[in-house]
């Protein structure tokens, strides 16, 4: 008899798992914490790669539905200096490989593809544990238990499936980012949406700084400004600032940025919204557990590393290469998990140098790969 999936989590990691086994014949159920899909806003644009999470997509057959969601011309790019200066400006010519969508258009793809039920919104698991039989229980803040044969963590940065594997627990990465919305751009914030341009906009700080700190930004669906400011600094620096003071709050995070382009700096002063704080945590870099039986993690709560554009194509990569290995072994559940994960240690491993390398080094990086010959108008003001 085909195993019953029970997965942890229903974001892209866990959605495209329970596709790509529903595409495979095999059964499955997602238990997800929040109320409904519509409980929290999904957050911003996410560029789709075609080495991963487009290989994803087509394992789990929603590449037309993919293609109807892509922004089009969002590929372009613009890197300028805190000054305003532009160093780089490259236009989406239609032949990139990362396409971008908003992230709660995707996952809606996915929900849509899963037959009716499959997601059981409303169950925050509060607790696991391995039984006698070595099978899997499951308990729910509710008070209600699932018992399972073959769990599956794609529970996020702060697994509650983890435990039953690892030790290990996410920490602080000494950065946050800040984000703010500016609506309607092009009539309410033209200066700002012409620093932006068609896609994805990257601020660079001067000199030294420039590893730490700098603003990116995106032109989202329906003319929205996403921007993203990043600081390196430790947490009790940022709470000492009151987030639910949205004035203030702007205020104190713009005048980390005195003396920049007000461009650029509108970014954050202008923004429609209260700006949002978000902690970057990440966990050991090859974090990896030995196996045991009926139980695996995939995603953030695998290999969560710093943000570098590759977070939610990989946990979709682990979603359809663990549905594929479980195809592969319908007798054989640990062969099939035994496959996925030597696959997926090293794969996370050079995933997360790489984030935490371009986390370090952002600035460098960029001006790196400009000093090699990517360099545009640079005598050009940004807006
Ligand atoms: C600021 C920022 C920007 C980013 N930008 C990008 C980007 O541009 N491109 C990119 O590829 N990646 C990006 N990432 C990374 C990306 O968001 C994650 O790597 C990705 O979402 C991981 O997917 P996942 O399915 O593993 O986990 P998640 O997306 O975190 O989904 C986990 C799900 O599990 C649910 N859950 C959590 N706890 C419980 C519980 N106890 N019980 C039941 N359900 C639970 C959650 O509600 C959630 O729905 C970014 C991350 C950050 C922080």
């Amino acid at each position: 008899m085909t195993t019953h999936v029970t997965i942890i989590g229903a974001g892209l990691g866990g959605l495209t798992l329970a596709r790509v086994l529903h595409v495979n014949g095999i059964p499955a159920t997602v238990y997800e914490a929040e109320a409904s899909p519509m409980s929290r806003l999904q957050g911003g644009m996410l560029d789709i790669h075609d080495y991963n999470g487009q290989l994803a997509l087509k394992a789990a057959d929603l590449m037309d539905e993919f293609r109807s969601i892509i922004l089009e011309g969002r590929q372009a790019t613009r890197v300028i200096n805190w000054d305003g200066t532009v160093l780089m400006e490259e236009p989406d010519d239609g032949t990139g490989g990362r396409p971008e969508v908003q992230r709660g258009e995707l996952r809606q793809i996915l929900l849509d593809s899963l037959p009716d039920g499959t997601v059981r919104w409303g169950h925050k698991v509060s607790g696991t544990r391995t039984l006698d039989d070595g099978r899997h229980e499951v308990a729910f803040a509710d008070g209600s238990v699932v018992v399972t044969d073959l769990l599956v963590g794609a529970d996020g940065a702060w697994s509650r499936v983890r435990p039953l594997l690892s030790d290990a627990t996410p920490e602080y990465f000494g950065r946050s980012f800040v984000e703010t919305y500016l609506y309607e751009s092009e009539s309410r914030h033209p200066v700002a949406a012409r620093t932006v341009g068609g896609g994805s906009l990257f601020v660079l700080a001067p000199g030294e700084e420039a590893n730490g700190k700098w603003i990116g930004a995106h032109r989202e669906r329906g003319e929205t400004l996403h921007a993203y400011v990043i600081l390196a600094k430790p947490e009790e620096w940022f709470a000492s600032i009151d987030f639910t003071d949205s004035a203030a709050a702007t205020a104190r995070i713009a005048a980390e940025f005195d003396g920049w382009a007000p461009e650029i700096t509108a970014l954050i002063t202008d923004t429609d919204t209260a700006p949002v704080l978000r902690p970057l945590n990440w966990l050991p870099i090859g974090h990896r557990w030995d196996r045991v039986p009926g139980v695996t993690l995939l995603g953030d709560a695998a290999h969560l590393s710093p943000p570098d554009g590759e977070g939610a194509n990989l946990a979709m990569q682990d979603g359809a290469e663990l549905a594929l290995a479980i195809a592969a072994h319908p007798d054989d559940i640990e062969a099939a998990l035994t496959s996925y994960e030597e696959a997926l240690f090293p794969r996370s491993a050079a995933a997360s140098t790489a984030a935490v390398a371009v986390n370090e080094a952002m600035g460098q990086m960029l001006i790196d790969g400009l000093d090699h010959g990517e360099r545009g108008e640079r005598s050009e003001r940004s807006a």
